[in-house]
């Protein structure tokens, strides 16, 4: 049976379908890091609902979060509208947000994606500002929304002005690390200084802390404060794209924790829903120049969602998964690490907390771009992403150039799970160079 749902969704739907493609499989139960096919196949999910799954799949806490709502007989959709669920979540997310930052901020409810509150966040710094040029990075990826898409990389809007991320790994310019850190800064400073620059007046500047999609960048912390210290002298607001990086996942609550910069806008979605559809912006209360009803939405109010949000945010914070997000991954790091001197394939293992990307290239061709490294290969990372879902690993691809392996496990990975992935992805590696 379930090759006929297989059949029928490939005749049905989008030819926009990615996950579907290179993941036939067709998902019944899950639990924690284990999803189970209607072929009774199991598989340690690292894809995790594109990291929105802090806690894994069908945690116990949400579970009961849900069904507390449920049985309460509450609203399950409430618009703007006070609620006590609602009450709730403000307060939790709250509490966990930077203290010099939640004590001076407003939250607008957005919704129900991350792209929508990218979107949000444009329109209230550019209404703050009265100015609409836009900073955005090489690599970024901020949704698909018209808006978040000019801002995201590879695309092209003359309200954005493109500045070089310094650990787009195989950028452009060929750079990384402290280089690539200082010759993006220095791009920054001479393209907002210089009149001929043709950059518009900036609203804002929007960095996700560690780039996901674009293929597992982490920003180093000297470059985020250089960032936040550029921006502040010329009033430029800084938006913070947590979507990806929040509620742990890279070690920190938040990943701007990391470099202690306070940013003027925080973009929230994913793992903030517990699973369910939740998106919002806090922000610096000087920015709210709305006038009421300047920004809405439908769909604002999701008690469900907010109450499994609620409870996953607590279950994070109680338990110190954030911490132990940031020690596994260091662990998982530095195994993945170890596989490099077996598999010249592997061009670089980068990542923050449970956010790891293995970049996949071709060490027989010649260099590319003047640099001494390999080039990519997207051949490869396709055929180790299918060697892994043969062996019940689901990870999926990213990056420029769709060569990173990317994992993103539930914060509740346990040691043994973590051996798992990471023996399973070794073990695919070796079946894909062969
Ligand atoms: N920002 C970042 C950093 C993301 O990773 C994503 C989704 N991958 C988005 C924004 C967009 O979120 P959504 O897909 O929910 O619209």
């Amino acid at each position: 049976a379930y090759e006929g749902i297989l059949r029928r969704q490939a005749m049905r739907e989008s030819a926009a379908r990615t996950y579907a493609r290179s993941l036939p499989i067709v998902p019944v139960r899950a639990r924690g890091l284990t999803i189970e096919g209607a072929d009774g196949r199991r598989y340690l999910d690292c894809l995790s609902g594109a990291g929105t799954l802090a806690l894994g799949h069908n945690h116990p806490v949400v579970l009961e979060a849900i069904k507390k709502v449920l049985d309460t007989g509450a609203p399950l959709h409430v618009l703007d509208l006070a609620t006590p669920v609602k009450d709730a979540f403000t307060t939790e997310l709250f509490a966990t947000l930077p203290r010099e930052f939640a004590d001076n901020a407003r939250i607008q409810f957005c919704g129900p994606a991350g792209t929508d509150a990218v979107e949000a966040a444009f329109k209230l710094v550019r209404a703050a500002t009265g100015r609409s040029g836009l900073l955005a990075f090489t690599g970024a990826y901020h949704g698909m929304t018209s808006g978040a898409l000019a801002a995201s990389g590879g695309a092209e809007d003359v309200r954005v002005t493109r500045l070089p991320f310094p650990q787009d790994y195989r950028c452009p310019f060929g750079i990384g690390g402290d280089r690539g850190a200082q010759i993006s800064a220095r791009w920054t400073e001479s393209v907002l200084d210089d009149p001929k620059s043709g950059t518009p007046a900036p609203a804002g500047m929007i960095i996700e802390p560690v780039q996901g999609e674009g293929g597992v960048n982490p920003a180093p912390d000297g470059w985020m404060r250089r960032m936040r210290e550029i921006t502040a002298s010329r009033s430029i607001p800084l938006i913070a794209d947590e979507v990806q990086t929040g509620v742990g996942r890279t070690g920190a609550f938040w990943a701007v924790e990391h470099s202690g910069v306070v940013p003027d806008v925080m973009v929230l979605s994913k793992a903030i829903g517990g699973s369910l559809p939740l998106a919002v912006i806090v922000y610096r209360s000087e920015l709210d120049t709305w006038q009421p009803g300047a920004h809405a939405g439908t769909f604002r109010g999701n008690q469900l969602a907010m109450a499994a949000g609620t409870a996953t945010l607590a279950h994070v914070r109680e338990n110190g998964l954030a911490e132990r997000a940031g020690i596994l991954g260091a662990r998982m790091l530095a195994s993945l690490r170890t596989l490099t001197a077996d598999h010249p394939c592997i061009g670089d293992v980068r990542g923050r907390g449970l956010m790891i990307g293995v970049e996949l290239v071709d060490p027989e061709s010649p260099p590319v771009g003047g640099g001494n490294e390999a080039p990519p290969d997207p051949v490869l990372a396709v055929a180790v992403q299918q060697e892994c879902l043969r062996r019940g690993l689901i990870v999926e691809l990213g990056g420029r150039h769709s060569t990173v392996v990317r994992l993103l496990p539930p914060l509740t990975l346990t040691d043994e799970q973590a051996t798992a992935v990471v023996d399973r992805l070794a073990d695919a590696l070796a079946a894909a160079e062969r």
